[in-house]
C-alpha cells in the first residue's frame, strides 16, 4: 500500500525497548510518516530525539491531562521551547480525561487551556486527548476558535461531536477500535462509514488499542493497514483511494 502513515505512536515507551530499531527500521520502509506523540516532560523529549534520529518520525510535545498536575511554569515554558524545534509537528497530547480522572476536571482544563494557548502564539496544530469529556473538550476547542487548528485523536465522540468539531477546524484520527465488531461498536462504525473521508485521519496510538487480529496484543505501527482498510471497507472506497486523500489532509494539517 502506498500513502500509509500513522498519525499517534508511543514508540518510546518500554513496550518496544527490546526490539525498537528493528521496528523502526520496517516502519521507515512501509510508512511515508509517523508522529510520536509525548504526553510529559520526558516522553516529549524522547518524541524529539527520535524525530531527529529518524527521517520518517516527527515528534509532537505537551502534557496529557493524566499528567495535569505535573505542570508547572518552568514545564510550560519547556514544552513551549520544543515546539520550536524543526522536528516538532505538534502540540500534544493533551485534553480531558474524565475516565482515569487523576486530576479534577478544574486542574485539568487548566492546563489544557494553557497549551492551547502556546499553540495559537506559535500557530502549531494540536493533538486532542478526550475521554469521556466531549463537551467539556468542544468548550475549550470553542473557546480557541479561529486560532488553533488540530485533531481529535482515536476519536471517539458521535455524529453531532463530528460535525462540531470538523467545524471548528479539527480532523477526526480514527484507530484500532474501528475494526471491533461487537454490539457496543456498530454504532461508531456507522458513523464512520457515513462521515466524508477528508475530515479523517488514521493512526495507531501504539502500543495500545491494536486492531483486530492483534486485539489484545502490543500495538505497532506495521499494523495501520489494518485500520485503513476497515474504513474504506466501511465507505465503500478502494483503500488506496482513501489513503490518498487521508494523507492529503494529514500533510495539509501538520504542514508535512
Ligand atoms: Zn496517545
Amino acid at each position: 500500500m502506498k500513502n500509509l502513515y500513522d498519525c499517534h505512536v508511543h514508540l518510546n515507551l518500554p513496550q518496544f525497548s527490546l526490539q525498537r530499531d528493528l521496528l523502526l527500521e520496517e516502519c521507515g520502509k512501509l510508512l511515508d510518516f509517523c508522529i510520536n506523540v509525548g504526553f510529559d516532560e520526558k516522553s516529549s523529549e524522547e518524541s524529539l530525539s527520535l524525530a531527529y534520529g529518524y527521517p520518517f518520525i516527527k515528534a509532537a510535545v505537551g502534557i496529557h491531562p493524566t499528567y495535569a498536575s505535573s505542570s508547572t511554569p518552568r514545564l510550560l515554558e519547556r514544552i513551549s521551547a520544543m515546539l520550536l524545534e524543526e522536528e516538532t509537528v505538534a502540540l500534544g497530547e493533551i485534553g480531558l480525561d474524565y475516565y482515569w480522572m487523576k486530576d479534577p476536571p478544574e486542574v485539568q482544563k487548566a492546563v489544557f487551556e494553557e497549551q492551547m494557548e502556546i499553540a495559537a502564539k506559535q500557530k502549531k496544530p494540536v493533538l486532542i486527548h478526550d475521554r469521556e469529556a466531549h463537551d467539556d473538550t468542544l468548550a475549550v476547542l470553542k473557546i480557541f476558535k479561529g486560532r488553533v487548528r488540530g485533531v481529535l485523536h482515536s476519536f471517539s465522540g458521535d455524529e453531532t461531536m463530528a460535525k462540531k468539531a470538523a467545524d471548528l477546524g479539527y480532523y477526526l484520527s480514527i484507530s484500532g477500535p474501528v475494526t471491533y465488531t461487537n454490539k457496543k461498536n456498530a454504532l461508531f462504525r456507522s458513523l464512520v462509514s457515513s462521515l466524508p473521508p477528508e475530515w479523517l485521519l488514521i493512526e495507531t496510538d501504539s502500543p495500545y488499542l491494536a486492531p483486530v487480529p492483534f486485539r489484545g496484543k502490543t500495538n505497532s505501527p506495521l499494523y495501520v493497514a489494518y485500520v485503513a482498510r476497515e474504513i474504506a471497507s466501511l465507505k465503500q472506497m478502494e483503500p488506496e483511494e482513501f489513503l490518498r486523500i487521508s494523507r492529503r489532509s494529514a500533510k495539509d494539517i501538520f504542514e508535512i
